[in-house]
Order: structure tokens, then sequence, then C-alpha cells
């Protein structure tokens, strides 16, 4: 198979660089030279991974990145000129996969691509080797053992972000800024009574299982062999 990637850069020169790159290890490319048009993209194509640059003249790298992730798993790989930004990338607090700081040599990325795509099993759902869990994304549900679980909105974001990274413990300042819309410091309280209920339906269904820890005075994960 043949595997679509976007790469969204508005320099030239860096764009067709990575663009011949991949294209010569087998890839199919799409470039796009400014942010907005991805969204409207990923609906009508099928796309395996997307390359973004953080700097673009109609919107941060960062913030479309959200946009993509209030609708799709699909891996991404920031690029960013500044290893200042690489903390940030690197929490992955923002729903990336990988990083590569300007400038890098073509062979560089399509090895992180392909170390992307290799980890995410291309078309799976976003859920990594979590059996007990099958989330379908389209439908915006989950499954756990089978069952189909009642959540509201924010339940299922806090759930899929805590399930797409087994093991990481995210602050829940982090979790806000994944999950709603206007995330509001003052209300990170109610992020602790959205996990609390998620916590009685997961229990509803296995009354043994309790896949989220809570780590005081810091946030949430998910048990890594949950
Ligand atoms: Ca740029």
């Amino acid at each position: 198979m043949v595997f679509q990637i976007v790469i969204v850069e508005d320099e030239p020169a860096i764009a067709d660089t990575l663009q011949y790159a991949l294209e010569t290890d087998g890839f199919r490319v799409l470039l796009l030279d400014c942010g907005r048009p991805l969204l409207p993209l990923l609906a009508t194509e099928t796309i395996d991974l997307i390359i973004l640059d953080v700097g673009l003249p109609d919107i941060s790298g960062f913030e479309l990145c959200k946009e993509v992730r209030k609708k799709s798993s699909v891996p991404i790989i920031f690029l960013t000129a500044r290893a200042d930004e690489v903390d940030r990338v690197v929490g992955l607090e923002i729903g990336g996969d990988d990083y590569v700081i300007k400038p890098f040599s073509p062979r560089e990325v399509t090895a992180r691509v392909k170390a992307v795509l290799r980890r995410s099993g291309s078309a799976d759902q976003g859920v990594p080797d979590l059996p007990n869990f099958v989330l379908d994304e389209a439908k915006r549900q989950f499954r756990l053992f089978g069952h189909l679980l009642s959540l509201s909105r924010y339940e299922y974001e806090i759930l899929r972000l805590l399930v797409r990274r087994p093991g990481q413990v995210f602050s829940r300042e982090q979790i806000m800024e994944i999950a709603w819309d206007e995330p509001d410091a003052s209300m990170e309280r109610t992020v602790d009574a959205h996990v609390r209920n998620l916590r009685a339906k997961l229990k509803a269904v296995a009354p043994k299982y309790d896949p989220i820890v809570t780590h005081w005075g810091i946030g949430y994960s998910l048990k890594e062999d949950a």
C-alpha cells in the first residue's frame, strides 16, 4: 500500500526537498503552503501522516494540531526552527507524535516518518496495544471489554487523550488545554469531576478494573498495561 503524506510548510525550498525525498522513498505527497486548508483536506482524503511546520503564515502549527486532534489521530511530525519549542512538542501535550528541528536532512525526516508510521501501526485507530479498549473515532465511541461506554463529550476527550499515551502523566492544565475549546485555568477542578465520572463508568462495566492513575497535585495517566 502507498502511504499518503501531507507536508504543511510555507518555505518552498524545504517543502520541495521533503517532497522529493519522500516520493523517492515511495510515499505519495500532498503539499500545503499554509495551514487552514488542512482540515478540509483531511475530511476528503485518506491521510496517513502529517508533517507540520510550527511557523505557518495563517495559523500556528500547534493550534492546527489541536484542531486536527478533535477529529483525527493521524500521526503528526512537527517541523520547528526553534529548539526552545521542543519541550512543548516533546511533552506531546499538543498531540504531536514526533518533531524534527530545522535545519535537517531529508533522510532524517524520512527515517522519522517511517518510525512513526511503524509505531502507529498506520491504519489503526490510535489506540496503542490496549486490547481492552476499542476506539471508533468516526463515531466518537469507546468500547471497554466489548461494552459500549456512554460518555459525555469531555469524558470521551479525556479518555481518548489518556489512551493515546499510556503511562504519560497529563496535568489538569494539559488535559483542559486539549479537551476544552476554551480552556479556563480557574476550571481545572472540573477535570477532576469529569475523571471521577469517567472512572465510575469504567467501573460499571468492569468493577475491578481501574486503569486511570491519579498523580496527586499533578494530574492523571493511564496505566501502561491498561
Ligand atoms: Ca515556516
